[in-house]
């Protein structure tokens, strides 16, 4: 699995992790440990990290994240905006139906992480936002 810091969905948790560990585990009778190595690293890291044990760039692009389940990943959407980010800081540019960088809720995101309001909002998630806020000459 692959949860990372400042992921707050209910289904990515290191208890509901260890219920699913149980439930394998009596269900295939045997030790069955469901985990993500990458609970301490932001997806800016974690496509850093995945960069530098050498593996391919292009497999990462066919990767999908977009809420929408359209064929085409829509940039409107905040978990477009979360993969956006963590490709940006890496210096890997995706086509989106939209671009990104212009989604009309970009303001309201900055105004909150600068402002530290966003009560799922950790540390390592305003850093790699505003990082590539930067980046992209926004603030
Ligand atoms: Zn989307």
């Amino acid at each position: 699995m692959a949860a990372v810091d400042g992921d707050y969905n209910h289904d990515k948790t290191p208890e509901i992790f260890d219920a699913m560990s149980m439930f394998l585990s009596k269900l295939k009778e045997r030790p069955i440990h469901v985990k993500s190595p990458f609970w301490n690293m932001t997806k800016t890291e974690m496509i850093e990290w995945y960069i530098n044990q050498g593996h391919n760039k292009e497999w990462l692009k066919m990767s999908y994240s977009c809420f929408t389940g359209n064929k085409y990943q829509c940039g409107r959407c905040s978990s477009c905006l979360r993969r956006w980010v963590g490709m940006y800081n890496n210096g890997i540019i995706e086509e989106y139906e939209e671009d990104p960088i212009t989604w009309e809720r970009i303001p309201e995101y900055i105004k909150r992480m600068q402002a530290r309001t966003g009560k799922h909002d950790s540390v390592g998630r305003r850093r790699e936002f505003l990082l590539a806020m930067e980046k992209a000459k926004k603030v």
